[in-house]
């Protein structure tokens, strides 16, 4: 089925959208499945952008749950000691993907006064109870709509059955923990309810609700969130305000390995700085994952990344040798821009940007295009595009020894230098003026 993403329903909403995204949970690094939907989520603002909305982008850092105080005990480390640098690492793996920041990515534990005067509403209008143990849930059977967003089986509905642990399964629809009671010696807050810690769906409800209003145009996560977590949050949401809280969901699928999902639980992943060691430029990670639509599971595997890093390298280099951007082709742009808005059709934006680089416009026209292509495709081609290759002293030393052999008619020592030179990662090209230096292109 093909959504269009910007028309129709966009144009209605005016020229701003409110978009929250849900953010990491620090209590490891990120994996490449994680950044795998934060690139999709950007790619989806920047499609807005370039389409003229104005966007007010939230993510949320959820710095508190089961996982993190687990953690933080085992090393003896508070948990924002002990979250600290699994955020400053997120925050670098996005200014490596080149994922535009957000506008504010608002913490869990700076907004507990927020949650549980939530709570309060919620347990004024019925929708939430209180167990013996100080603990808070939400009724799910108050809330005549639940399992709107994903068709969840009101037949397995099991309401006054209760879910305490941030970690849950599919098979448990059932009431879920909005406050859970903590012992004195554990990580807490003082409430109405006594000393505890927010349930981890709460978070995202007050948070998103406070920098965007109680509707917004789209909340954005993987597909692992739409449910519990995202059908949680419209009962919270709607059941506390009686208004729609989210006009669109926008869930992306997962990134796999040997065919499972990419998970820390499973143990199954890589981060990006395990690539990055074994050679490879997170941009060409970025260039793999918009090759797949948002919207089909990608396979990882070290040959796609491979693959996706020669068509990168490739890009880069036949681009250096292009002329300043002047003009542009109307045609292709607005090919792309089809594609985009499409259902943000990357991988056919992906084909319509190689049709543009293999066609027989003038090399100016093609370089204003693609910039303008690049500020989705968020490649940084601008720093390739009419830009000569640095070459090392010893390259131009064996390049210049090479011309002198040719020069001299000892075509077998200049063939050898040429296959020296050719490991070292350049071509020449014998011009009229001289030898050309390039970089090889696979
Ligand atoms: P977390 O840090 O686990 O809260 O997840 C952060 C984001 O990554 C959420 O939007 C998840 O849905 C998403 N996510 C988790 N695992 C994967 C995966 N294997 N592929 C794509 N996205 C994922
Ligand atoms: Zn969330």
């Amino acid at each position: 089925m093909i959504v269009l993403i910007v028309p129709a329903w966009l144009w209605r909403s005016g020229s701003k959208v409110g978009l929250y995204t849900c953010g990491p949970t620090t209590y490891d690094f990120a994996h490449i499945g994680n950044l795998r939907t934060f690139v999709f989520e950007d790619v989806l603002q920047k499609v807005l952008e370039v389409n003229g909305f104005t966007v007010k982008r939230v993510m949320n850092i959820t710095d508190i749950d089961d996982k993190i105080i687990k953690g933080a005990r085992e090393k003896g480390l508070g948990i924002s000691e002990f979250s600290a640098p699994f955020e400053k690492a997120f925050f670098q793996d996005l200014e490596k993907l080149n994922i535009k920041s957000a506008n504010v990515y608002p913490k869990a534990t700076e907004h507990i006064g927020h949650m549980i005067k939530y709570i309060e509403e919620l347990i004024k209008k019925g929708l939430a109870y209180v167990e013996k143990d100080g603990s808070l849930y939400f009724d799910i059977s108050k809330f005549p709509d639940y399992g709107r967003l994903t068709g969840v089986d009101k037949r397995q509905l099991k309401s006054g059955t209760r879910v305490l642990s941030d970690e849950y399964s599919k098979d448990n629809v059932s009431d879920f923990a909005l406050w859970k009671a903590v012992e004195a010696n554990e990580v807490g807050y003082d409430s109405p309810w006594g000393r505890g810690r927010p349930g981890w769906h709460i978070e995202c409800s007050v948070m998103s609700q406070e920098y965007l209003g109680q509707t917004f145009d789209i909340h954005a996560g993987g597909v692992d969130l739409l449910f519990p977590h995202h059908e949680n949050e419209i009962a919270q949401s709607e059941g506390k305000t009686t208004h729609k809280f989210v006009n669109f969901f926008v869930e992306g699928e997962h990134l796999l390995v040997d065919g499972q999902k990419m998970a820390k639980s499973t143990g199954n992943f890589y981060k990006l700085n395990d690539l990055q060691e074994k050679g490879f430029d997170p941009l060409s990670f970025r260039y793999l994952c918009l090759i797949a639509h948002y919207r089909d599971k990608l396979n990882f595997t070290w040959e796609s990344l491979s693959a996706a890093q020669n068509a990168l390298h490739n890009l880069r280099e036949t681009i250096r040798g292009w002329d300043s951007p002047n003009i542009g082709c109307a045609g292709f742009e607005q090919d792309f821009k089809e594609a985009i808005n499409n259902d943000l059709g990357m991988p056919q934006a992906i084909a319509i940007l190689w049709e543009l680089v293999k066609s027989d416009y003038p090399t100016s026209a093609k370089a204003k295009t693609i910039l303008e292509m690049d500020k989705i495709l968020g490649l940084k081609l601008d720093e390739y595009l009419g830009k000569q290759i640095e070459i090392s002293e010893n390259v131009m030393k064996l390049v210049n020894e090479r011309e002198n052999s040719r020069k001299s008619g000892d075509f077998r020592k200049s063939d050898k230098l040429r296959r020296e030179i050719k490991k070292l990662g350049f071509e020449i090209d014998d011009t009229p003026s001289g030898p050309k230096i390039k970089v090889v292109v696979n």
